[in-house]
């Protein structure tokens, strides 16, 4: 989910994959050829790039798949069957299929703004409800997973890997014992915040109370270290994500964020904070949003939040209201960018970071607007094609796609194994 921004709460539209020319053939240009925008053509994917890709495992850090099951079944449309087409979300079986995916974050979200007096638990504990059902209705294709190894063995069977992630701190209400609920529950990571600052972390795209995390906050943060759960700093202010880095003892993980160099939204991860993450041994998987990736989309998406609360006041009346706010949005078109614009952010994380720290993290099925090439699940075989063409090579390009988060989800593993036995003190 991209946070507080209305246009991305909406039902996803139904984006129709750009269909591009047959003339066009596989190439490899040089490096500054790539980079220029002039040769940002379409990719078409070559039989190497295919088989690169399905010789890794490729496990992506964030889908809202769930949220948007949760919704249709609310307008009572019907049981939304996975393995038909599905034109109004961006992930369905055969698209998964033809994507390649190996693993997936699965995510547990509820809107920030949700009472936290059982309701934002409540519904959290529903949306698991959710996750498992459909882990259950498709048993050849999905099996859940709840450790590094599972991804591993599912793999090998030719399944997706199933995790879940939470996706917003708001969800345990103040409440390590609902942390752990969560984590018995199969989270195997949580996001600090989601668009909402609470009471122990500060979101990025709300006021700070505690300047990062208060000493609640830190507390969680050892706590998911003690479980065995990632930490996930997608969505916390820029101070929050420091001081969660200067609190933990595991690495830790952006599940669906880019880099703020590239396209400056308060969501991204500035460059301090990306050496950190080096440090760490962590890694940033990278959000697909257009929003947040390409240039002029983050500036115009970095003052929504800001004209909509000014134009709410202006128009008290809730129909003026969403007509001006419309109007707003139709002025300011975010575009859409290309998977090139996508490879910019793991080219940067990269240069910055090191090929050790860079993820996926697509936000398929949070967001309505997406670059060009990369509009649903199918589409992930366009990034190992660039990366390739870019001079990525196969080890790198495995790194990126999933070997980095597994390294990190041993690496947790085994630091809350040495908490409990009462091994580790270090960071
Ligand atoms: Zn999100």
């Amino acid at each position: 989910m991209p946070g507080r921004v209305n246009c991305c709460r909406r039902i996803c539209i139904p984006l129709v994959v750009a269909v591009f020319s047959a003339s066009l053939v596989a190439e490899t240009p040089s490096k500054q050829e790539s980079e220029s925008k002039s040769s940002r053509r379409p990719i078409v994917v070559s039989e190497d790039a295919k088989r690169i890709h399905d010789a890794g495992i490729l496990i992506d850090g964030h889908n809202d798949l769930p949220w948007q099951l949760r919704k249709l079944a609310r307008r009572k449309t019907g049981p939304v069957d996975l393995r038909e087409h599905q034109e109004s979300l961006q992930t369905d079986i055969p698209r998964l299929k033809k994507g390649g995916l190996d693993a997936q974050f699965w995510v547990v979200y509820i809107p920030a703004s949700t009472p936290q007096d059982g309701a934002a638990m409540r519904g959290a504990l529903e949306q698991f409800e959710v996750i498992e059902q459909m882990i259950d209705r498709y048993p050849d294709i999905f099996e859940r997973a709840i450790s590094s190894d599972d991804i591993i063995r599912i793999h090998k069977s030719g399944k997706i890997a199933s995790m879940i992630g939470v996706e917003g701190g708001h969800m345990i209400e103040n409440s390590l014992e609902t942390l752990r609920t969560f984590y018995d529950r199969g989270a195997r990571y949580m996001g600090l915040t989601h668009s909402d600052t609470l009471d122990w972390a500060d979101s990025a795209t709300d006021d700070a109370k505690s300047d990062g995390l208060s000493e609640f906050g830190k507390s969680v943060v050892l706590e998911m270290n003690r479980l065995g759960m990632l930490v996930d700093l997608a969505h916390v202010s820029h101070e929050a994500m420091r001081d969660a880095l200067n609190t933990t003892k595991a690495p830790l993980i952006f599940s669906h964020s880019s880099a703020y160099a590239i396209a400056p939204h308060m969501r991204n991860v500035p460059d301090d904070v990306l050496r950190m993450v080096k440090k760490n041994n962590g890694v940033t998987m990278v959000n697909f949003y257009s929003g947040y990736v390409d240039p002029q989309g983050a500036r115009i998406v970095s003052q929504m939040f800001e004209i909509e609360r000014d134009l709410k006041v202006k128009f008290p009346n809730e129909d003026d209201f969403k007509a001006a706010w419309t109007k707003w949005k139709d002025e300011h078109p975010i575009p859409d960018g290309t998977v090139h614009t996508l490879v910019d952010h793991i080219d940067h994380i990269v240069k910055v970071a090191g090929i050790d720290h860079v993820g996926i993290g697509s936000d398929y099925d949070g967001v309505g607007q997406l670059p060009k090439q990369l509009e649903d699940v199918s589409c992930f075989p366009y990034i190992t094609q660039e990366l390739l063409n870019r001079g990525y090579n196969e080890t790198d390009i495995h790194k990126i796609m999933g070997g980095n988060l597994l390294r990190v989800f041993k690496d947790v593993e085994r630091v809350a194994a040495e908490m409990k036995s009462g091994k580790s003190d270090s960071k």
